[in-house]
């Protein structure tokens, strides 16, 4: 079985036709799913997915492009923490990829946001999704100074460097990788994949996007989340039922504070 760590099936394109995506995800195997919140406005949708289907979970968070939307409080975030099924704070961190003509210095704004999430990891005991952007210094540099990791957590669609995994895995974090890894141009990153030890690796879709080859460039979903297995079972020298045995059980255990993902 595969478990895709991060996507957003709340999101229209994906809502819209659930049954099929779901009766997809059957055929591939994929048997479960963690529904990723991006504004506390769609806390809702994602939330309902996971009380509607006993394979989805969710989490709770606002993402750090998200502008003119519900700024979130630590109480807000623990608050719905609380709410049952729901197993991850995020997703946070930051993104300093579109600054929109801004400098780094006038996006405290994100960096302010990204302490709440950390609080809020640490007081609920559940981890955090990273999503980090152009920003792996400050990332890792709040992560350290917020002592995330008695959270702990996940940098999802990695697409850092070798030494910000060395990072990552040293404050105790998982790395998910995306279909990214299955892209030409994307040798680095294949790299860096045969680095992280296979014992602290996900795997993802981040559904609707970046769905891997040879679907490239269409709408993706968590029933091509395999493709990304096999990608990585090829640099790991390794049978993909090993990748999905391995990256199935570190969802579990990243998430085994309340069930199992
Ligand atoms: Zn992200
Ligand atoms: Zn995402």
């Amino acid at each position: 079985m595969y478990v895709d760590s991060h996507c957003h099936l709340s999101f229209p394109e994906l809502a819209a036709r659930i049954d099929d995506i779901r009766a997809a995800m059957a055929a591939a195997h994929v048997d479960r799913a963690l529904c990723i919140c991006t504004t506390l406005e769609e806390f809702a949708d994602v939330h309902s997915l996971a009380l509607r289907y006993d394979n989805f979970w969710a989490s709770a968070g606002v993402h750090p492009d998200n502008e003119g939307v519900r700024e979130p409080s630590v109480a807000d975030l623990v608050a719905l923490a609380g709410q049952p099924r729901v197993v991850a704070i995020g997703e946070t961190g930051l993104d300093y990829y579109r600054l929109n003509g801004r400098s780094v210095d006038e996006m405290s704004w994100q960096r302010d946001r990204f302490r709440v999430h950390i609080r809020a990891a640490r007081a609920t005991a559940l981890p955090l999704v990273i999503h980090t952007r152009s920003a792996s210094d400050d990332t890792l540099g709040i992560l350290r100074e917020e002592g995330a990791a008695a959270a702990g957590g996940v940098f999802h669609c990695f697409t850092e460097t070798a030494a910000v995994a060395r990072a990552a895995l040293d404050l105790g974090f998982y790395i998910s990788f995306s279909g990214i890894l299955t892209f030409r141009n994307a040798s680095d990153l294949r790299e860096v994949a045969r680095f992280v030890p296979l014992d602290r690796c996900l795997i993802e879709t981040d559904s609707p996007y970046l769905a891997p080859a040879p679907h490239r460039g269409r709408t993706n979903n968590p029933s091509y989340v395999p493709l990304v297995a096999a990608q990585l079972a090829e640099l790991k020298q390794c049978a993909v039922e090993a990748i999905a045995d391995a990256t199935s059980a570190n969802g579990e255990r990243l998430c085994n504070r309340v069930t199992v993902l």
